[in-house]
């Protein structure tokens, strides 16, 4: 989480965005930069022993965030920068066509707050979500909870109401069990329906492992 501090932007235009909604920017950039710099070189003996402290032990997020009250407001920011731009997107596109659906390809699995993806403050501004997950291809059927977890916090965050689609990894190096899985695990979120990718390196055995998971799911296909 600390990481995000070394890159974001700073210029007028965010300042004055900051300030809109109370934020002094310029003061968080000032009580970041410390940091900032500790995790940008190894120079400063002090930082990096702190740094160093900090990954070896159990401090949480939370403390981390309370400590660095700053990073907390500047991720609001980055949250509500983000959500403008979805709502100014759908605004206008669907002042041109009103049955457009503005999807968002969420294709940031974990700690996806820190790239300013809040999907309950997006859902009003969106026609649909796509999982981009596609944990399919790792090839391992441990790593496919991972695969739940994501779906399910797309779910929690968004509602139960939005169109949700979710994608499944078709790659040489999935297996059709893993695939099977897939289908399964997205159909226990309650998604709506299936995309897969990508259907240009698919092994014929996997693509049927497709119909296996929707057999298994027991779903109706329309
Ligand atoms: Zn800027």
């Amino acid at each position: 989480m600390l990481q995000i501090v070394t890159g974001t932007c700073f210029c007028d235009s965010c300042v004055t965005a900051a300030k809109a909604e109370g934020f002094d920017l310029k003061a968080a950039q000032r009580a970041m930069l410390p940091l900032a710099g500790w995790l940008s070189t190894n120079d400063d003996l002090a930082g990096e022993h702190y740094l160093q402290l900090l990954r070896a032990s159990n401090t949480s997020a939370e403390a981390v965030l309370l400590h660095h009250p700053e990073i907390f407001d500047w991720l609001k920011f980055r949250c509500n920068s983000m959500t403008r731009m979805f709502a100014r997107v759908h605004d206008t596109v669907t002042s041109i066509k009103p049955k457009i659906d503005v999807r968002l390809n969420a294709f940031i699995y974990d700690a996806w707050k820190l790239a300013g993806i809040d999907c309950t403050a997006l859902a009003p501004h969106l026609g649909s979500i796509r999982s981009s997950n596609y944990d399919e291809q790792e090839g391992r059927i441990g790593y496919m909870e991972h695969k739940r977890q994501f779906l399910l916090a797309v779910r929690a965050g968004a509602g139960d109401d939005i169109l949700f689609l979710s994608s499944i990894g078709i790659r040489p190096k999935a297996t059709p069990e893993l695939v099977r899985k897939g289908v399964v695990i997205s159909s226990e979120c309650g998604a709506d329906g299936l995309s897969l990718g990508h259907y240009d390196g698919a092994l014929l055995h996997l693509l049927e492992a497709i119909g296996d998971g929707l057999r298994d799911a027991d779903v109706t296909v329309r």
